[in-house]
């Protein structure tokens, strides 16, 4: 027994050096395009990324820092593996990626620095947020989409909704899945992650309807897009709502109960 657990670390390195060794190529791309940004960083006059130019008149400022991510977006592979992942976030041919996967036994692999964008969370709307991926973390959990989430992901992912929300300065209503920034066309994290444990240590709300009163006139579309959702075709946004609060019922149809859930979630995420 005794020989096993002086074995795991030796075990763990050897795993962590056949991942670096694997990805060494990619690796490699990724500094290379780090230096060209910062390369971009460092032109002075500053030439403006926009095409805008004023060489002559550049004063440059003593007061700034980097931008922050203000969101952070929760997302399923709906792969098979975390290796499928990690290849797939290697292939420039993909196009996409995330800052970070979450495997089944809870290693986080962080793929990308958080001040950089990645591109996770493609076309939606959020509110009036209609470029995401400028403004977000993207964390990818591995998970094909028809099973449980492990203990062990939720507990890594919980530690790194931590740090960002403390780093960041993320507001509580700001940690949304897939499914609610892309109506219809994402249906993760699926109706197997459980938004309330996540709610209860203060990344996005849940809801307490035990002395909520639905007034007369409630709207409950309104409702929805107060929350933050694309109300453009309601019956899918109707369906994110459910995924994320209602995750037994399959339906697109808002009946009183959910009346209830959405006028104490309204006055949350107003
Ligand atoms: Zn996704």
């Amino acid at each position: 027994m005794r020989k096993i657990v002086l074995l795991i670390p030796v075990f763990v390195i050897f795993l962590v050096a056949c991942v670096s060794h694997k990805y060494a190529d990619t690796n490699r791309s990724y500094k290379k395009q780090v230096k060209n940004y910062a390369k971009l960083l460092r032109e002075y006059p500053i030439k403006d990324s926009a095409g805008l130019q004023y060489p002559g008149s550049w004063v440059g400022t003593t007061n700034f820092s980097m931008r922050r991510p203000n969101y952070v977006v929760i997302h399923h592979t709906a792969q098979n593996s975390c290796d499928s992942t990690l290849r797939t976030f290697t292939l420039p041919r993909t196009a996409v990626s995330a800052h970070y996967v979450i495997c089944k036994d809870g290693t986080v692999h962080h793929m990308l620095n958080d001040l950089l964008r990645a591109h996770h969370a493609g076309l939606g709307k959020w509110g009036s947020v209609s470029d995401m991926n400028s403004s977000s973390i993207g964390i990818e959990i591995d998970n094909n989409g028809s099973e449980p989430f492990t203990e062990q992901q939720i507990a890594s992912l919980l530690q790194v909704l931590e740090r960002l929300k403390k780093a960041y300065n993320i507001p509580q209503a700001n940690f949304i899945g897939h499914m609610d920034w892309a109506p219809g066309r994402k249906v993760d994290p699926s109706r197997y992650f459980s938004w309330q444990p996540l709610a209860e240590k203060g990344f996005g709300y849940w809801y307490d309807t035990t002395a909520v009163e639905v007034p007369a006139d409630f709207n409950a579309l309104q409702a929805l897009r107060i929350i933050g959702y694309n109300i453009t075709r309601p019956e899918i946004a109707i369906q994110s709502y459910k995924i994320h609060f209602v995750p037994q019922d399959t339906t697109r149809i808002i009946n009183d109960a959910d009346k209830k859930i959405l006028v104490d979630l309204m006055r949350k995420y107003q």
